[in-house]
């Protein structure tokens, strides 16, 4: 709209003089007749002269031109929405600065020097569901507490909230959402519109390093888009096994991290490629403790309070093609997985330290027979915080740093950061980045899960192979200034093996 208001106003202070010049000479007493005899003989000739004629039909053949690629793009672009994609660069050219302002008129007004708190709380909660954002996010910086919201992939920081206001605004959601401290609740929200679920998590990073990242709150709302394998940043190696491993019609694929580290965003990812793949929603299935996201590309059933197993037990009556299981942890839902993937493709999340201790997990909650002869591949996953441009810088490595890695081979430089202003003194953004790792079926592997191997003797035996585990991982991201060297050297001395 913005940018049609500019089109009309252009338009109309180049054609306004030129309007009122013809109208003159039109109106003109006829003591300058001949003024008139002369514009008008000179304008035939110019609108029938050939560079007219060509420039006419230049400029339609540009405009209709113009009108074909937008109208294919608009049209790209509502599919890609309609299929849960993410084409979060469109998304920002196209309005992301409006959303922007929007946001602010709706809650800066709310945040004065004394806050109308009920009002500002209407507000955050309300934001989101206007703008169609996915998520408001409120986390603590050195310089207040900056409000953001999720377009597509993009978070963009929107304004910022004195930290008194902040613990205010918590007390009040803990209140409506009945959170002690830490934990995740949902809140009802009646918008004009209608009303809509919203989940809220007060949560502490996953990766609290430097502790100085306090509580944050993420409210999001349930329906969404699902990012793509591709906007994961898997690192090339990983990203081509687990699309080989989705070709399969049938087969495990186990996907395996901590607490909060991404897993169902990549599971959702791999629903979103298998969709893209060709299959129908009503051939995916998945399982889920709660719907994180509402998506349009596969059946979601949320467990709730009844049992995984039983759900499970129930989704396997029907004729699915895939089944995705959030969360096993229980003995009977991974016999039942184990089985369903003898004839489907199964792919599970659990929560492990590694793709290698999942398969230990597994063997140890079901037949491992059935593991060796389903497994199609085994990945870890785990957050790490981005490390700040401002002040990171290569050092190399000391004596007692290349000890702690043990015998690994080690780049000669990595990235580490002091802290300055920009980050607050802690050397890292509020931004994470992913670490990714595999392991796919070999004979090799086949062999040593059929009696429980110990992690170190599974760990030693995928490294001869070739396996590069979240160490390794951390090292590359290290070597390339993503993440710091300390990340690597944590995992390394807590012997994450993965
Ligand atoms: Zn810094």
């Amino acid at each position: 709209m913005e940018r049609a208001g500019t089109i009309v106003l252009r338009v109309t202070l180049v054609g306004l003089p030129v309007g009122l010049l013809l109208l003159y000479l039109a109106l003109a007493p006829d003591g300058i007749g001949e003024t008139r005899v002369a514009a008008a003989w000179y304008g035939a000739r110019v609108v029938s002269s050939a560079p007219f004629m060509l420039l006419s039909a230049a400029t339609g053949a540009a405009f209709s031109l113009w009108l074909a690629v937008r109208t294919l793009a608009t049209r790209r672009f509502t599919k890609a929405m309609r299929d849960g994609g993410v084409p979060a660069r469109r998304v920002k050219t196209r309005d992301e600065d409006h959303l922007v302002a929007r946001a602010r008129a709706a809650l800066e007004p709310a945040l004065t020097r004394r806050p109308d708190l009920p009002r500002l709380v209407d507000a955050l909660l309300g934001t989101p569901v206007d703008l169609g954002a996915a998520e408001l996010t409120l986390i603590p910086e050195a310089f207040g507490v900056q409000v953001s919201l999720r377009f597509g992939m993009d978070r963009v920081p929107v304004t910022t909230m004195p930290s008194e206001t902040f613990e205010a605004v918590l007390e009040r959601l803990r209140m409506i959402v009945g959170v002690d401290d830490v934990g995740h609740g949902t809140i009802e929200l009646r918008g004009s519109a209608g009303s809509e679920r919203i989940d809220a998590h007060f949560e502490h990073p996953a990766v609290d390093r430097r502790d100085a990242y306090a509580l944050r709150l993420v409210i999001s709302r349930r329906s969404g888009y699902s990012r793509t394998l591709e906007q994961l940043g898997m690192g090339e190696a990983v990203l081509a096994r687990l699309g080989a491993a989705l070709e399969h019609d049938k087969g495990l694929i186990v996907l395996a991290g901590g607490n909060q580290s991404g897993l169902t965003t990549t599971l959702y990812a791999a629903a979103h490629r298998l969709h893209r793949a060709g299959k129908h929603p009503d051939a995916l299935v998945a399982i889920e403790p709660h719907v994180r996201l509402e998506l349009p590309f596969m059946l979601q059933l949320e467990v709730g309070a009844a049992e995984t197993a039983s759900v499970l037990q129930h989704a396997l009556t029907h004729r699915y093609q895939v089944l995705l299981l959030r969360k096993l942890t229980d003995p009977a839902s991974a016999s039942l997985a184990l089985q369903a993937a003898r004839e489907r493709l199964v792919i599970v999340t659990l929560e492990a330290d590694g793709a290698l201790a999942a398969l230990r997990t597994i063997a140890s909650l079901a037949d491992s027979k059935l593991l060796t002869e389903t497994l199609l591949l085994a990945q870890g996953q785990l957050l790490a915080f981005k490390l700040c441009r401002h002040c990171r810088s290569k050092e190399t490595l000391s004596d007692e740093q290349r000890r702690a890695f043990g015998g690994l081979e080690l780049p000669n430089e990595a990235f580490h950061a002091q802290g300055c202003e920009r980050c607050g003194g802690r050397g890292v953004t509020a931004d994470r980045i992913a670490l990714f790792w595999s392991l796919e079926r070999s004979p090799w592997l086949v062999e040593l899960l059929q009696r429980p191997p110990k992690l170190e003797e599974l760990r030693r035996r995928a490294f001869d192979h070739g396996y590069r585990g979240p160490i390794e991982r951390a090292l590359e991201l290290a070597e390339e200034g993503e993440t710091s060297i300390d990340d690597a050297l944590e995992l390394a001395r807590a012997r994450r093996l993965g």
